[in-house]
């Protein structure tokens, strides 16, 4: 749910493109290889309550290890 205040904190959106004009997004960062995604529920280890898209991203991406 993007709406959700935490995700609209950490600037999260659907589709990755859309953050081209964030200083911290860089070209291929997305939800789904991201470290906090959880492919079993399409969910967001930082967002528990909702899920996010697997082609999203928000600032807090981080490579999984
Ligand atoms: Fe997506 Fe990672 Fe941000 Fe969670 S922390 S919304 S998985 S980019």
């Amino acid at each position: 749910d993007p709406n959700a205040e935490q995700a609209q904190a950490l600037n999260y959106v659907e589709d990755a493109a859309d953050a081209s004009d964030h200083p911290a997004y860089e070209e291929g960062e997305r939800c789904d290889n991201c470290m906090f995604w959880q492919a079993d529920n399409q969910g967001c280890q930082l967002f528990p309550q909702n899920s996010v898209a697997a082609a999203g991203w928000c600032q807090s991406w981080v490579a999984q290890g």
